[in-house]
Order: C-alpha cells, then sequence, then structure tokens
C-alpha cells in the first residue's frame, strides 16, 4: 500500500475545498476504497473521510425523502418511512453484500463503488482499460460469466455491482453534489456513464465532487414494489441480473410503472423502453414478457454470458407478475 494522508472535515465546505487537491479520494465506509488502496488499484495521495458528514433522514412535507450521504446502509433500509413508502429500495439494499458490510456502507460510497470485474482487479497479470486506459480489456475474450449485455464498448464490458443503485435509479432518485463550482443535482440516471471509448470514467462527476444527499421523489404507488437479485449463492454474491420494480395496476391495466436492471450494464439500467411498452397495457405475463423483450432487443451477449439475457427476460416478467399477484411485493 502506497502512503497517504487522512483528513477528517467538519463540514462538507471543508471537504471540497480539501478534496480540490489532485490524487485526493473521498472516504465513506472504505469497505471497497480500503480493499482498492490495498490491491493498489487506486493509489491516492490524501484521504478525505467523509462518513461522519450528513447522516439525517429527513422526511420532507412534499412526499420526498433526504437522505444524507453518510447514512449507513442498514440504518436506510431500516428507516420506517423508507421501508413503508419505498420498501423497493430497503429490500435492495437488503440483497447486497452482508450485515457486517452494511453497518459499514455509506450512501455515497455505495453509489460510487467500483466495478467487480475480477480483470479489473488483478493488477499483476490483466489488460484493463479502466484500471489503465488504453491497455486493452481482457475480460472480452476472457471469461466473462458475469459481465455485461447492454450499453458494452469494444473497450469494457464491465458491470454496475450495486443493488441499491438499481433500486434508486427504479425510484428516479436525485444526486445532491457540491464542488468547487457550486452546488447542483443530477439525477442518478444521468450520474453513471456507459463506458463507450473512456472506460476509466465511471461517472460523469468533475474531480472533487462531493455527494452530499440523495433525493427520492414522493411517489404514490411506492409500496407496491419488489427487487428480485438471481445470483450465484444466497450471500456474498453479486447479482447475476437483478430486477427492481414498482408497479401501479387499476382494473386489470397498468396505469404506471417503474423498472430498473442490475448486473446486465455499466450502469444501473432503467428500463425505459419497457416502461412505455406496459403503461395502459394489460397487466398479464404475455405483455410483461413481450415488455422484455423490447428492452433487451438490442442485449448482445459475450461468450460465456448469453445466459442473462433469458434470465433478465423471465425475472423482469416474474417478477411484475408477482405484483399483480402479490399485491404489496416480495423480497
Ligand atoms: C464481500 C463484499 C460483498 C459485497 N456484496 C455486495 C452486493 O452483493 N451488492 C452490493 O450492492 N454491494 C456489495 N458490496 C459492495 C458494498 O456495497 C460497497 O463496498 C459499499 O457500498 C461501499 O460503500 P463505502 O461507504 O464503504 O464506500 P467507500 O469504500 O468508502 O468508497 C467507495 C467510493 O466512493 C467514493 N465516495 C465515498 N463517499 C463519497 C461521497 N460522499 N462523495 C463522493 N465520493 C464518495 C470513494 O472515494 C470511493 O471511490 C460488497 C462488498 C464486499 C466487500
Ligand atoms: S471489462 Fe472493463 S473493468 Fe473489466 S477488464 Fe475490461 S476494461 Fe477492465
Amino acid at each position: 500500500m502506497n502512503p497517504f494522508t487522512y483528513a477528517r472535515p467538519a463540514t462538507a465546505a471543508d471537504a471540497v475545498r480539501m478534496g480540490a487537491a489532485p490524487d485526493t479520494r473521498y472516504l465513506g465506509g472504505g469497505t471497497n476504497l480500503v480493499d482498492l488502496l490495498r490491491e493498489t488499484i487506486e493509489h491516492p495521495a490524501a484521504l478525505v473521510d467523509v462518513s461522519g458528514l450528513s447522516d439525517a433522514i429527513e422526511e420532507r412535507a412534499d412526499g420526498s425523502i433526504l437522505i444524507g450521504a453518510a447514512v449507513k446502509n442498514t440504518a436506510l433500509a431500516e428507516h420506517r418511512a423508507v421501508r413503508t413508502r419505498f420498501p423497493l429500495l430497503s429490500r435492495a439494499i437488503v440483497a447486497g453484500a452482508s450485515a457486517q458490510i452494511r453497518n459499514m456502507a455509506t450512501v455515497g460510497g455505495n453509489i460510487l463503488q467500483r466495478t467487480r470485474c475480477s480483470y479489473f482487479y488483478d493488477e499483476d497479470g490483466a489488460r484493463c482499460n479502466k484500471r489503465d486506459p488504453g491497455q486493452g480489456c481482457d475480460a472480452i475474450d476472457g471469461f466473462n460469466r458475469m459481465h455485461a449485455v447492454l450499453g458494452a464498448s469494444d473497450a469494457c464490458v464491465a458491470t454496475h455491482p450495486s443493488d441499491m443503485c438499481v433500486a434508486l435509479a427504479a425510484l428516479d432518485a436525485v444526486v445532491h453534489l457540491r464542488g468547487a463550482n457550486g452546488e447542483r443535482r443530477l439525477a442518478l440516471n444521468d450520474l453513471h456513464r456507459l463506458p463507450e471509448d473512456h472506460p476509466e470514467f465511471d461517472t460523469v462527476l468533475a474531480p472533487g465532487e462531493l455527494i452530499t444527499a440523495i433525493e427520492l421523489p414522493a411517489l404514490a404507488f411506492g409500496a407496491n414494489a419488489a427487487y428480485r437479485k438471481v445470483r450465484d449463492r444466497s450471500s456474498y454474491a453479486f447479482a447475476l441480473v437483478s430486477v427492481a420494480a414498482v408497479l401501479d395496476v387499476r382494473d386489470g391495466i397498468v396505469h404506471d410503472v417503474r423498472l430498473a436492471l442490475g448486473g446486465v450494464a455499466h450502469k444501473p439500467w432503467r428500463a425505459w423502453r419497457a416502461e412505455a411498452a406496459l403503461r395502459g397495457r394489460q397487466a398479464t405475463e404475455a405483455v410483461f414478457r413481450a415488455a422484455a423483450d423490447i428492452e433487451l432487443a438490442d442485449a448482445r451477449p459475450l461468450r460465456d454470458n448469453a445466459f442473462k439475457i433469458a434470465l433478465a427476460r423471465n425475472a423482469i416478467a416474474a417478477t411484475l407478475a408477482g405484483l399483480v399477484h402479490t399485491p404489496g411485493g416480495q423480497a
């Protein structure tokens, strides 16, 4: 591990001032970043510990919820208003990692955790454009069972690992940011990037920009929600495919729907096309499958992961059907 300095600012303004220095990283719970330091994949000159900032969850009069970036994953999943009004988020969080890691991990760190592509972590042998731009990507012709089927590029086929972010994508979460040029807000769906020719950039954040909070806009039908995670083992496993769904059915017709996928792309994948195909249609399994097919029409399998396309199709249909037959959703 390389030497680095450590600071623990008292305010977001101080953090941003410190974060503006070159080669500085913000530290949340450290459950991803410290591994990256140990493996010398990240070698910052300075760490700015933001885990003590803004750990409040505020219920607002308009029905939205404002979540400080330092709120721990466990605290968020267990919060009464989140569990009752946005159960999708609670279910996605508890589907990830372990209780010990969720106790440490922060909201900001979860959003910015890096891919779990094994070639990215293999500093000694593998070529990786995300780690060393221009080097090549050994996953494309390598062991790529866990990799992307949507939105990948010739430079990178990695997936985004977060479960929480799939729920945030479906819930139209808004990310509050603070940087050297002031504050701004960004839809979570616009925060993470597809890899294109620059997989070294996971997000559109400017250097030194700090996530200060996440806002969940009110969602009247948010209680009818399900998060389905398909994985190799029931714990300590990242999603092969996950589906986050919120569904509003009236008189057998899909009145409204929110749908996002995990484990399939470089970013949490909001299923905009499927949603458009579902609104106003009968809430039947045949319609759900047809909408899944529309969303997955551009999916491109690699050598080892064609199964993900059929898996995503089945998981979308089963998740939505579950919300019709068991309103209130399932874990
Ligand atoms: C064994 C294991 C299993 C796991 N399984 C899963 C799983 O199944 N599903 C899943 O979703 N996750 C899983 N995880 C990942 C885990 O969820 C993340 O490690 C965790 O959410 C990261 O949060 P953190 O606060 O510890 O982030 P850190 O490690 O502190 O930081 C992560 C990144 O975010 C940046 N950062 C942190 N806070 C801010 C901020 N406020 N503003 C700007 N940048 C910031 C850091 O600079 C760093 O780049 C697993 C992890 C482990 C170790
Ligand atoms: S898929 Fe992306 S992260 Fe994995 S080796 Fe290729 S460039 Fe690196």
